[in-house]
């Protein structure tokens, strides 16, 4: 690819003193470092003005687009106030306000809500949450965690132990707490002619064998509701859940929903456990609370485990505490991003958009080398046969020649785009993903 000047002195500067996340830092001897100079709504900038539709909302982050006007102005007003407090032994009405308005998303059914600065520092939080609790209640012996095939709760070495991508966890294999992993509801493990439903019934019946064996010394089952998302993009049906539900009361274990991804409308409802009509004991967010614009997770949990942390006994008290804890601005663009689902009706809105992207992606989804085309709410997934090796490599830099940020994993080709995508956004990534398709 052809660079300028501006673009290759930064590149050449990042690739020496950053370290990169998720990268052999030696690939970008060729593969390019692509400089953002800035960001407007889907298009992220280079330094040279050349642009790139981010069809991956910037790791799932993003959910308004960049330099969405309402944030930017929330953002500022709170600067002019209070840009943060520790939060242990003081408040702030930002904090509170997004407490109780994240809670009374869940209807109230997870009325107290703990901060962390990250998605792994909220899975973190829950598993052990969900063990100290145990502790509280007379059952110390419940400190294992389930979670499903294929998993991905976030890479700190607690999230990393209830995780199953071989790729980020074999080699700290040495540093983990074992933890077990249950068949994956992941509809394209189905046997033929079994439908996802069946499948999702199947798969539960597993974890039914696996509670009823390891009950007692299990705290908490962990899982990503409706789309597990970094083992690419499996979708299963909400039965899995409606069914696990019942078999953690059953079995008196915990329901951790990890919705840092599915969270924030991804899924076509405000959070996806809603489409199973469950209502899990933790919820984890993080990544579209802010709009993408700052780092906040929250861990949502109902009275029942609250109170029994409630005592006058110091350590019987959740002893857990990240520096920026409940960070004022972050809490103010959380606040903002709430807002603008309520002004711009944003989950019907994505409705029709979904159906939009679907329709103009039916090329694509007959492609003669596209398998298990899928779509839940605003992701769309796909599977790409006789790929070749390093194909993800190589889409990722055809891509950015056609103005596009696409980021496979492995051969699974997915697009999770800002809501804001208008029609012709959505065309131009359908229509230059199938160009590629068609090219490689
Ligand atoms: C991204 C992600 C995490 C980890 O969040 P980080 O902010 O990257 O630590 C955990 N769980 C799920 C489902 C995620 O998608």
């Amino acid at each position: 690819m052809q660079t300028s000047t501006r673009n290759t002195v930064l590149l050449t500067r990042s690739r020496t003193a950053v370290w990169h996340p998720c990268t052999q830092m030696k690939q970008h001897e060729t593969l390019p470092i692509i400089p953002v100079a800035r960001a407007q709504g889907c298009w992220l900038y280079d330094c040279d003005g050349r642009r790139y539709l981010d069809a991956v909302s910037s790791w799932w982050v993003n959910l308004f687009g960049h330099a969405e006007p309402r944030i930017n102005a929330a953002l500022i007003d709170q600067l002019q106030t209070l840009e943060h407090a520790m939060l242990a032994g003081f408040t702030h009405e930002p904090v509170v306000q997004l407490s109780e308005r994240l809670s009374a998303l869940t209807g109230g059914a997870l009325g107290h809500c703990f901060y962390g600065s990250d998605g792994a520092s909220a899975t973190e939080i829950a598993l052990k949450m969900s063990f100290h609790y145990w502790r509280n209640r007379g059952r110390p012996a419940k400190t294992e965690f389930v979670s499903l095939a294929g998993s991905y709760h976030g890479e700190t070495l607690g999230a990393l132990s209830v995780t199953d991508v071989a790729l980020f966890k074999d080699t700290y294999a040495p540093l983990l707490r074992a933890s077990s992993q249950v068949p994956s509801p992941d509809w394209r493990t189905a046997a033929p002619g079994v439908s996802p439903r069946e499948h999702a019934i199947a798969c539960a019946q597993a974890l039914e064998r696996h509670l009823e064996q390891h009950h007692a010394s299990t705290a908490a089952l962990i899982v990503e509701p409706l789309v597990q998302g970094a083992t690419g993009m499996a979708m299963y049906d909400a039965e899995y859940l409606r069914q696990a539900r019942l078999l953690c009361d059953r079995y008196g274990v915990h329901l951790i929903a990890d919705e840092i991804m599915t969270g924030f409308g991804r899924t076509g409802s405000f959070f996806a456990h809603e489409q199973a009509g469950i209502v899990p004991d933790f919820l984890c967010l993080s990544k579209g609370i802010t709009g993408g614009y700052l780092p906040l997770s929250a861990v949502l949990t109902t009275d029942r485990v609250y109170e029994a942390f409630y005592d006058d006994e110091i350590t019987r008290g959740f002893l857990h505490s990240h520096s920026y804890t409940g960070n004022a601005l972050a809490c103010r663009a959380a606040l903002a991003t709430l807002d603008i689902f309520e002004q711009d009706r944003v989950i019907e809105t994505n409705r029709k958009k979904s159906a939009q992207m679907t329709a103009l992606t039916r090329e694509l989804a007959a492609h003669p080398r596209v398998r298990d085309f899928r779509n839940t709410g605003m992701i769309w997934a796909f599977e790409v046969d006789a790929a070749g090796p390093d194909f993800g490599r190589r889409l990722f830099e055809a891509a950015l020649k056609h103005e596009l940020l696409l980021r496979p994993i492995g051969n699974t080709v997915y697009f999770m785009p800002p809501y804001s995508i208008n029609e012709e956004e959505m065309a131009l990534l359908a229509t230059r993903t199938l160009e590629l398709l068609d090219a490689a």
